[in-house]
């Protein structure tokens, strides 16, 4: 008998996938935290408000009333048409519930998208700093994953010249990302009318425009939702879900648009992974969008507050500065003037200070030189997180000095 025994692999694949660093950076403070240390984290991008109440008992009342099975794998009809209602009265435009496929989460549709136009020989374009997802996906798939560099010099607005200028030939896909994480930018509309001008000349483009943060903007920035252009409407893929508008990450939830040709596709996918949505979890996302709409005002409310005490307090500190985010729930401080590179500086903040932080790296090579903060987190804790990092400043200047 062979007593050796095999070292089981999977396909070549699985070395290219990437992972959220986020997710580790919460484990390593809830153990930090389970020791017994007090750590404030403003690391992963989740509101810290509950799910509203009147959604939580939508689904417990669906339970009660014995939505039990499987739904139709692209959703519940009334909640494709409550979906498809919502988009057209923000953005005055008609939408199909048709078009609308419900998905376990926003991620869900990047990574189905990403699978459908992914393959050696392709290019993907992706913003950079950007979700960490979009690149671990395009290299997962074989195909060459493009950087946009989303700078700080443009607000952490994107460039439509900069974004036309990287397509090629074997370009598919194009991800864009405004509101955006990590930085907080919010793309105005000139240049997103220049980005849907140039793209006429680049035909075999699809758009995947994630637009998850749409609700979050301060200061009076506009989200403009890629669906106010019809010239494009046949190649756009919209990502959206309810995991930030509602607080609502842990419940799985997400939908998106997809132009016909695709539908089926996706449709296809679902049936062959996750079937459907969980049935509960659909009714709280009927009740989200056609229930009061009060929370979603007053967590708003709130991280406007805080965004405005996170980038004071951050711009006090002599060696970092704060452009002031107008979008989403993070604050993307350049540290270069710290002496620090980022990953090591985030991870000193967390093992030494206390404060859980994201090192710009994290978010693509674009990234360096920043730390991201998620202000989803109480105003006390902000500011206890804050006078942390200016003492650990003052006490380490920089590594090589300390
Ligand atoms: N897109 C962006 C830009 C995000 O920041 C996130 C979550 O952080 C997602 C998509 C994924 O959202 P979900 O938790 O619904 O999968």
């Amino acid at each position: 008998m062979n007593s050796q025994i095999h070292t089981v692999q999977p396909v070549e694949a699985f070395s290219r996938i990437g992972e959220e660093n986020a997710f580790a950076v919460l484990a390593r403070a809830g153990a930090l935290a389970a020791s017994g240390r007090d750590i404030i984290n403003l690391g992963i991008g989740q509101p810290d408000f509950p799910t509203p109440t009147h959604i939580v008992e939508a689904a417990v009342k669906a339970l009660r009333d014995g939505q039990h099975g499987y739904t139709p794998a692209v959703g519940i009809p009334q909640l494709r048409e409550a979906v498809a209602e919502d988009l057209a009265t923000r953005y005055n435009t008609e939408i199909s519930a048709q078009n609308i496929m419900i998905v376990p989460g926003g991620k869900v549709t990047m990574f189905a998208a990403i699978l459908m136009f992914g393959e050696p020989g392709t290019d993907i374009l992706y913003p950079d700093p950007g979700f960490p997802i979009y690149r671990s996906m395009i290299e997962f798939t074989g195909a060459t994953a493009v950087p946009i560099p989303i700078r700080e010099s443009n607000g952490f607005a994107f460039s439509a010249a900069e974004t036309l200028s990287l397509i090629t030939p074997q370009t598919r896909l194009l991800i864009i990302n405004s509101p955006a994480n990590p930085c907080g930018g919010v793309t105005p509309r000139e240049e997103i009318d220049a980005l849907v001008a140039g793209l006429a000349d680049y035909p075999q483009v699809t758009i995947m425009s994630d637009e998850i943060y749409d609700q979050m903007t301060y200061d009076g920035a506009e989200h403009v939702s890629l669906l106010h252009y019809p010239q494009i409407r046949h190649r756009l893929i919209l990502l959206n879900g309810w995991s930030k508008t509602y607080a609502m990450t842990g419940w799985r939830l997400g939908y998106s648009l997809w132009p016909e040709p695709l539908f089926e596709a996706v449709r296809k996918l679902a049936v062959n992974c996750w079937s459907c949505v969980n049935a509960p979890a659909q009714f709280a996302a009927l009740e989200a969008l056609t229930g009061p709409q009060e929370a979603v005002q007053e967590m708003l409310t709130a991280f406007d507050q805080r965004r405005r005490v996170v980038v004071d307090r951050l711009n006090d500190i002599p060696e970092l500065s704060c452009v002031t985010p107008t979008g989403a729930f993070y604050a993307f401080p350049n540290i270069t003037q710290t002496g620090w590179q980022s990953k090591p500086l985030a991870s000193a903040l967390l093992e030494d200070a206390g404060v859980a932080t994201i090192g710009g790296p994290d978010f693509g090579i674009h990234g360096e030189g920043y730390i991201r903060l998620s202000y989803a987190n109480s105003l006390e804790n902000i500011e206890r997180a804050i006078d942390r990092i200016k003492a650990f400043l003052t006490a380490h200047p920089s590594p090589k000095q300390s």
